[in-house]
């Protein structure tokens, strides 16, 4: 029996089911999440999607009103589906209700993913998770309609940047699935790439301002605190981006972006252009990714972060 068979048993023997993704989602982890809701309703379930929180830029996303974001302790499913999270702790709060769950499947695209479901597919080859949903759904005999595609299209369209990384000819072939079921492109895109806040704009000042640039060029990186945050009155998910601007300056190898997520405690965001494994470093402190866009947090400072992060990167440049 295929991952996909497994997947189908376990689905049919289910009727409530949950949907959980990693914490700080993003276009991937809203869209499949929304994209799997939309379908598994189709096959009569009683699906139930968990997100803490979601950024407003998000909002568009059909069925973004009906996310639950709290779920009370006597609330009980079949099946507990884990979406765009390479490993369980990276779920969050969600991670108690996939623990609670009696049955779990995982479905993710990250090559550091550990397989932590009753079923995992995981093909990493996929530019998105979003794109194992299509491949999932029809293996479920679900056909995509424009409220499915419409989400799963998002997450497509922001996993690859714009369909620039991570993409195949197959990718495009998903896209073409996608147009038939009658999705409308500009909207998405202006949505995900144009439309920012005043919140957004002016945290991305800031750090621009206090972008460094070390090692002949090589390596960019920037932060924001806690602070910065508070002082532009920003929502969770306002600094989505920012670590691509040092990623596009002429000779940057790496860039890093530092986050101060609580007091002693930073988020990092790796991304490289053309030769260092980013995944490998980003594992080394638990954290995982892809080899030119990964992530972890680190306990300390932000001046002890910095440190002990660029050291990291010069090594690896060397
Ligand atoms: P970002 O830098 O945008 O937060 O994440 C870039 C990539 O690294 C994404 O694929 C994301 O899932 C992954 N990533 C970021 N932070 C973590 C983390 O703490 N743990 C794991 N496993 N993956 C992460
Ligand atoms: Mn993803």
């Amino acid at each position: 029996m295929s991952v996909l068979d497994d997947i189908k048993e376990l689905i049919d023997s289910a009727q409530k089911i949950l949907i959980v993704t990693h914490e700080n989602p993003d276009g991937d982890a809203i869209g499949s999440s929304l994209g799997f809701m939309h379908g598994l309703r189709k096959l009569e379930k009683d699906v139930t999607v968990f997100i803490p929180y979601i950024n407003k830029m998000y909002n568009f996303l059909p069925g973004s009103d009906e996310i639950r974001h709290e779920l009370s302790d006597d609330e009980k499913f079949d099946l507990c589906i884990a979406l765009d999270s390479s490993d369980i702790e990276r779920l969050g709060e969600g991670k108690k209700w996939f623990d609670k769950a009696d049955k779990t499947i995982v479905i993710d695209h990250h090559i550091t993913n550990q397989n932590y479901g009753d079923a995992n597919y995981v093909n990493a080859v996929a530019c998105s998770t979003c794109q194992n949903i299509i491949v999932v759904l029809a293996s479920l005999e679900v056909a995509i309609n424009k409220v499915m595609g419409t989400c799963i299209y998002a997450g497509m369209l922001t996993d690859t940047g714009g369909f620039r990384y991570n993409v195949q000819s197959e990718t495009f072939e998903f896209v073409s699935m996608l147009l038939e079921a009658g999705i409308e492109i500009a909207p998405i895109y202006r949505n995900l790439f144009d439309l920012t806040t005043e919140a957004r704009t002016r945290l991305l000042g800031r750090a621009l301002e206090r972008l460094e640039v070390l090692e002949d060029g090589k390596i960019t990186y920037t932060y924001v605190t806690k602070a910065d945050e508070a002082e532009f009155n920003c929502e969770d998910g306002d600094y989505e981006n920012i670590v691509n601007y040092g990623r596009n300056i002429e000779g940057v190898e790496v860039s890093i972006f530092f986050r101060e997520i609580e007091e002693g405690k930073i988020k990092v965001s790796l991304r490289a252009n053309d030769y260092v494994d980013v995944s490998l470093i980003a594992s080394k402190y638990a954290g995982g990714g892809h080899l030119r866009a990964a992530g972890f947090s680190i306990s300390g400072s932000m001046e002890q972060s910095k440190n002990i992060v660029i050291d990291e990167i010069k090594k690896q440049l060397q």
